[in-house]
C-alpha cells in the first residue's frame, strides 16, 4: 500500500465522513520498542488506592475482594450530591445539576494484571458485572444513559495503572449514543434492516479487516476506522444493550475481546494503551430496538512512541483525517498471535 491516494469513508453510525489520507505515513516503524510495563509491576501496592484491603481518600476500606469489584467513585463527576443550587446560566446558555451516578469497576485484585493478561473466566465475569451495572443503573428513574468505558494507559491519562474502568450513569444521553441509535433507526426505517448488521455482513464481504470470528460475536477494524488500530467488537446478533446478551454470547464476547487485546499487546510487545467503549442504547424508556450493542476500542498511538493528535480538522472541524489505511492495520493485527507474549515467555521459563 505505498501507491500516493486518498479518499473519504462514510462513518454509517456517526454518520460522518473520516479522510483515510494513509499515504503521509505509510513507513514501516523500525525503531526500537518501549519496555513492557506489566512485568514490572508488583501485584499488591500499598498506597494503591484499588488494591484490596487499602484505605481510600474516602476512608473507606476496599474489602479483600478475589475477583470483578465495584465501588461508587470517590471522586465522581456526576453523583447523588452534585451542587443544586446553581447560579442561573446567563442569556442563551442552560446549566442543570450533574446528577447521577459514578462507579469504578476493579478487574481485580491484581495490581499488575491488566485486562488483556486477565484469565478468561475473569473476563467473563467482568462482561457479567457490566450486564448488572447496565441494567441496575438503567432502571433507576432518573438515569437516561449508562455510559461504561475504560482509559488504558499513560498515554491517555490514566492515574492509576491498577486495572479497572468506569461507569458514568447520567440524567442526559451522550452525545455519540444519540447519533449513533438516530442513525440505526433511520436505517430500519428505510431498509427494514439494521445497520449494526449491515455493516458486519460489509465486513464479512470483504473479509480483509475482520480480525478474529467465534459462533456469535466478531472483532474487526472498521472500513471507516477513525484511529489507526480502532477495532469493534460485538456479538453478531443485534441487542440494544449487554444486558441482553446470552450465556453463550458473552463467553463468544470474552474469547474475541481477549484475543483483540492479547494482539494488541503483542503489537509492539508492549502495554497497548487505548480508550474502551461499550454502546449501549439509553435508558430513558424509548424504543431503541433498531439499536445494536457493540464495544469500541480507540488506541491513541500510531507508532510505538507516536500519539494520534486531535488538531484542525478534529478539534475545529469536527471529522477525523486517519493517516493509515484501516486494511493495512487490520493485516498487522491479524499477524499478531492471540497467546499474550508475557504468558508466552512465562511458559518458556
Ligand atoms: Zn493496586
Amino acid at each position: 500500500m505505498t501507491q500516493e491516494k486518498w479518499e473519504q469513508r462514510w462513518h454509517p453510525l456517526r454518520q460522518e465522513w473520516v479522510i483515510i489520507a494513509g499515504h503521509r505515513q505509510d513507513r514501516p516503524w523500525s525503531g526500537e520498542t518501549l519496555a513492557a510495563e506489566d512485568e514490572q509491576l508488583p501485584q499488591h501496592v500499598d498506597n494503591c488506592y484499588l488494591c484490596p484491603g487499602n484505605t481510600r481518600v474516602s476512608g473507606e476500606v476496599n474489602p479483600d475482594f478475589a475477583g470483578v469489584h465495584v465501588f461508587d467513585n470517590d471522586h465522581p463527576c456526576v453523583g447523588p450530591l452534585a451542587p443544586e443550587n446553581l447560579a442561573s446560566a446567563p442569556g442563551v446558555y442552560d446549566n442543570a445539576p450533574a446528577t447521577g451516578l459514578a462507579r469504578v469497576i476493579c478487574y481485580g485484585p491484581e495490581h499488575h494484571l491488566r485486562l488483556s493478561r486477565l484469565p478468561l473466566p475473569r473476563v467473563v465475569e467482568l462482561l457479567q458485572t457490566w450486564q448488572q451495572q447496565y441494567a441496575e443503573l438503567g432502571a433507576r428513574d432518573e438515569i437516561d444513559h449508562v455510559l461504561i468505558f475504560e482509559n488504558n494507559g499513560d498515554a491517555v491519562g490514566v492515574s492509576n495503572p491498577h486495572p479497572h474502568g468506569q461507569i458514568y450513569a447520567t440524567n442526559f444521553i451522550f452525545k455519540t449514543t444519540e447519533t449513533e441509535v438516530a442513525a440505526s433507526e433511520a436505517h430500519r426505517q428505510a431498509t427494514g434492516r439494521g445497520l449494526f448488521e449491515d455493516m458486519i455482513a460489509s465486513e464479512r464481504e470483504d473479509g480483509r479487516r475482520i480480525l478474529d470470528e467465534a459462533d456469535t460475536a466478531l472483532s474487526f477494524v472498521p472500513y471507516c476506522a477513525r484511529y489507526a488500530y480502532e477495532v469493534f467488537v460485538a456479538p453478531k446478533q443485534r441487542h440494544a444493550s449487554i444486558a441482553d446478551l446470552s450465556t453463550t454470547e458473552i463467553d463468544d464476547l470474552a474469547v474475541v475481546l481477549r484475543s483483540l487485546l492479547a494482539r494488541y499487546d503483542n503489537l509492539w510487545q508492549m502495554s497497548f494503551p487505548y480508550v474502551m467503549a461499550l454502546h449501549n442504547a439509553p435508558t430513558d424508556g424509548a424504543d431503541y430496538s433498531a439499536h445494536h450493542f457493540y464495544i469500541s476500542l480507540h488506541p491513541p498511538l500510531r507508532k510505538p512512541n507516536l500519539l494520534k493528535y486531535l488538531a484542525g480538522p478534529e478539534l475545529g472541524g469536527g471529522n477525523f483525517i486517519a493517516d493509515t489505511w484501516p486494511e493495512a492495520k487490520a493485516a498487522e493485527l491479524r499477524a499478531c498471535p492471540t497467546t499474550h507474549y508475557v504468558e508466552d515467555l512465562s511458559a518458556k521459563d
